[in-house]
């Protein structure tokens, strides 16, 4: 078999393993299994660049870009007009009766309307963000964002990296589908908790998490979060004789389904009474989906009477959208969880008897803080009603007295350490003011500080961390370091093959970076991102100890509250003693930022288009990028210079018709190199 029939078998099996765990839900390789053949695709690859294809699985995650292009649609997005309850699902079908019966009618020369009935098709209406994606003659071209309906963003690249979006169909057709994108429930609840786990902002629903996702300019980050698709609309030329025998809607989504699109159960429905049948069934199925939903569309089947209805100047005449009614649900409060953050920070949660609500049992309910508690008026017993609409996790937002109600009594110290909690002023949240030995706050900032995000020490879990703390073994996080072999072997269940993995993971962590190690101080309202631009700004742990607020206010992405918040952890002395610690036990701290910075190349961009000889087209765009220069996916007027390697695409010719210089792989070494 020669490398190019090896490097062709290799995708069709990775792509269609691909499709059958992300369409059809039912893979048919391990996954170490498709590890083993995507790293023999990538290294066959890598030695025969001049054969990457654009459909090759190895291309879904691409560079990072500079913005998203504006394109225009071919074809125009409409939205549709909802319908809230029976009565507007009858009118609007009677519209359509009436419409059909009368153009029907005219055809036929007929003064009367008799139509019956118009067969409908519906389907459950997902609650993400709608694409358009343009294949030619089978491969994923382009992918846009529904923006106003005429003009989208253009986010090919994000949207190769899902799985579910087939680059290359099951047959070579030229064909527009529209679907929507969204994030499973149970993705979007881990990625809240890395979100907060990071001190950022959790998205307030998977509708926002899943734009926000797509929207990103690193592809590698759409890569990294787990999105999919339905396909739910098919634009396509009839008069092919491949699409000559589509003739309805459900037609055109089982044409989609045979191309290779992930397409949703919809049902055909006889008339109006089925379809209002099938939306009260499915406002309860719906709750057992992983994925969120806000209604059901019904469109009409035939696309000959799709035609013939037509438009009006929003929406089309043919289809609506019924919009389910909003998530609440009432339970009973069986008590109040006052849980201690690493922070001090008390926060109040409602332990409510499980109920089903937008599909998973909750058995926990947000009340934010004390005064949520008051304003609330609730009291221990009662029922109270949950909500799930726009919050991360589901809130209370209202209650009322039973028999059974209790006074609830509201702590007035510490549930983990006795102290007599505090109030600040300024701010709604009651705080343990117990820094130093509250276990509660102990335990929560040694969870952040070996978290991977900052000193990223492996195995620590929270059962081993709860018996460190108990015991007395830790109480600064610097006291990780003294820890002994003996002393994890004193622990419940750690034999000594763990009590050594536990010590050599503190001991990998000595080497650290400056950005991870800010973070892991656990500095409020210090996060990743925020250590990140610290570490780019302070060459070391002790400047960044020594800054003053007012340089500290005048970074960009650090602002007020946070410069106040550092210079008084840094005032602390305990705080100091426990940096001070860290570096005598052996942490080393090293930042890749510093040095000084060479941006000779800032303000200009470079585009690289086909193969380079002496280093990839990462190490090449790295290089550049750290020089301070950019390196966009698409040549424009701004770009600099076109940098030319060996088979490259249009990019080179779209550089000549600009008038923009072009260099070689040789020149673009010489730049890197300064000489
Ligand atoms: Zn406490």
């Amino acid at each position: 078999m020669d490398i190019q029939e090896k490097i062709a078998n290799l995708r069709k099996t990775i792509e269609l393993n691909a499709y059958k765990y992300y369409v059809e839900d039912n893979p048919i390789l391990e996954d170490w299994e498709y590890d083993k053949l995507f790293r023999e695709l990538k290294e066959l690859e890598e030695k025969h660049p001049e054969l990457i294809t654009p459909d090759s699985p190895t291309q879904r995650v691409g560079g990072i870009s500079d913005k998203f292009n504006q394109v225009q649609h071919k074809v125009r997005l409409y939205s549709l007009d909802n319908s809230n309850n029976s009565e507007e699902l009858k009118a609007w079908y009677n519209r359509v009766l009436k419409d059909v019966g009368e153009q029907e009618n005219q055809q036929l020369g007929l003064f009367s309307s008799n139509l019956a009935d118009v067969e409908l098709v519906s389907e459950l209406k997902i609650d993400g963000l709608a694409v358009s994606l343009t294949y030619e003659k089978g491969i994923f071209v382009q992918g846009l964002t529904r923006g106003d309906g005429v003009i989208g963003e253009d986010i090919t690249n994000n949207l190769k990296t899902i799985k579910a979006i087939p680059l290359k169909l099951f047959e070579p057709v030229d064909i527009e589908v529209r679907g929507e994108i969204y994030m499973p429930i149970s993705s979007f609840d881990k990625l809240n908790k890395i979100q907060l786990e990071n001190e950022k902002k959790p998205f307030a629903n998977p509708r926002n998490a899943a734009a926000g996702t797509v929207r990103q300019l690193d592809p590698k980050i759409t890569a990294s979060r787990d999105l999919s698709i339905f396909v739910y609309v098919a634009v396509f030329d009839n008069k092919k004789p491949e699409f000559a025998k589509i003739l309805t809607h459900s037609d055109a989504m089982d044409f989609c389904k045979k191309l290779g699109f992930r397409v949703n159960k919809y049902q055909k429905c006889k008339n109006i009474d089925e379809v209002i049948k099938y939306c009260a069934d499915m406002s309860e199925y719906r709750k057992t989906l992983d994925y969120a939903t806000d209604g059901v569309v019904i469109k009409v089947n035939s696309l000959p009477k799709q035609n013939e209805l037509g438009f009006t100047s929003r929406a089309p005449k043919w289809a609506t959208a019924f919009k389910f009614p909003p998530e609440e649900v009432w339970s009973q409060l069986q008590d109040v969880e006052f849980s201690v953050g690493r922070t001090g920070i008390v926060t109040p949660v409602a332990i409510i008897n499980p109920v089903n609500l937008s599909g998973s049992v909750v058995s926990r309910a947000s009340m934010y803080n004390f005064d949520e508690i008051h304003r609330l008026n609730i009291s221990l017993y009662d029922e109270v009603l949950v909500k799930k609409a726009a919050e991360i996790i589901p809130k209370v937002v209202k209650a009322r007295r039973t028999e059974k109600s209790q006074d609830l009594i509201l702590p007035d110290v510490c549930p983990s350490c006795k102290t007599k909690l505090v109030e600040v002023e300024g701010e709604v949240a009651i705080y343990c003011p117990n820094k130093k030995t509250c276990p509660a706050q102990i335990k929560g900032r040694i969870e952040y500080f070996v978290s991977k995000q900052a000193m990223d020490i492996d195995g620590f879990g929270e059962s081993i961390i709860d018996q460190l703390v108990e015991k007395g073994y830790v109480y600064r996080v610097s006291d990780l370091y003294k820890l002994s072999i003996e002393q994890f072997l004193t622990l419940d269940l750690i034999k000594d093959k763990s009590a050594n993995n536990l010590f050599n993971a503190i001991e990998k962590s000595k080497d650290v970076l400056l950005s991870k190690f800010i973070n892991a101080l656990g500095i409020r309202l210090v996060g990743k991102e925020s250590s990140d631009i610290l570490a780019q700004n302070y060459q070391t742990i002790d400047e960044l100890i020594k800054a003053k607020y007012d340089d500290l206010s005048q970074i960009d992405g650090i602002g007020d509250k946070m410069a106040k918040s550092i210079v008084d952890f840094f005032a602390d002395e305990e705080n100091l003693l426990t940096v001070k610690e860290l570096i005598e036990l052996g942490v080393k701290i090293k930042n890749k930022y510093s040095g000084v910075l060479d941006l000779r190349l800032k303000g200009q961009s470079f585009v690289i288009t086909g193969t380079l000889d002496t280093l990839s087209r990462d190490e090449a765009q790295n290089k550049l990028k750290e020089l301070g220069a950019k390196t966009p996916s698409s040549v424009s007027k701004n770009t600099t210079f076109v940098v030319v390697g060996s088979n490259p695409g249009s990019k080179a010719t779209k550089a000549q018709e600009l008038g923009i210089k072009i260099l070689s792989e040789e020149d673009l070494i010489k730049i890197i190199k300064g000489e």
